[in-house]
């Protein structure tokens, strides 16, 4: 995983930067410092631990709940920041937002856009947010669009319409997401999926 030992402390006083990403969107979700110890901890119980240059030693969502479970941790060329890859299990921010830096830290645009779907989703369908509600609560809607999309790409890659086939691409995502949705899936299933495979 990481070599603790090739660190450089020196630098930061003691510290190093720790940069916390989401495994999954590639989200920056916040930043911090971690001592030698809070490296060590993180290491031995597989949640982020940091030194808050303010409060002394932190475990990150001790008091809020929303703990980082840290699946990997790399050092950078020169040993003085660590990017923690982690699966947070609320908002990685004491605000109540998923990320320190906002909404657009969010990562990929298809992150946000599968983050509207289940939003959408959970909102009653009374609220009558455009399309997207509109498809979650049709089935043969939504299912029917699928096949019109797909052929839709189909058509535009045969007459090699790279333009057209983004477009198409794009729609038949999205309605792939929709469906996908509704049967309790998520854009996140099929990151595992890819990522799986990939091994
Ligand atoms: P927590 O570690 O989530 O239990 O939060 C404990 C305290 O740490 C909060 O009250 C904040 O003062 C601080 N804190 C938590 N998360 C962050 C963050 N992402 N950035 C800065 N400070 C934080
Ligand atoms: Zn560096
Ligand atoms: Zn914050
Ligand atoms: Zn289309």
């Amino acid at each position: 995983m990481i070599d603790l030992d090739r660190l450089d402390f020196t630098k930061g006083n003691g510290l190093v930067n720790v940069i916390a990403q989401d495994l999954r969107s590639g989200a920056v979700l916040m930043v911090a410092w971690a001592d030698r110890e809070a490296l060590e901890r993180t290491l031995a119980s597989g949640e982020l631990h940091l030194f808050s240059r303010t409060r002394g030693p932190w475990h990150k969502g001790a008091t809020s709940g929303n703990v980082l479970h840290v699946r990997e941790l790399v050092a950078d060329c020169d040993g003085d920041a660590v990017l923690a890859r982690v699966e947070p299990t609320g908002p990685a921010c004491h605000t109540g937002t998923r990320t320190c830096f906002g909404e657009t830290a969010r990562g990929d645009a298809l992150a946000a856009l599968d983050a509207t779907i289940a939003a959408r989703a959970a909102e009653p369908a009374a609220a009558g947010k455009g399309y997207t509600q509109k498809l979650l609560a049709d089935r043969n809607l939504r299912l029917k669009k699928i096949g019109e999309e797909a052929s839709e790409l189909v058509t535009a890659c045969a007459d090699n319409d790279v333009a057209r086939a983004t477009e198409e691409a794009a729609d038949l995502i999205y309605h792939a997401l929709v469906a996908l949705r509704a049967v309790g899936g998520s854009l996140d299933g099929v990151r595992d999926v890819f990522t799986q495979r990939a091994r």
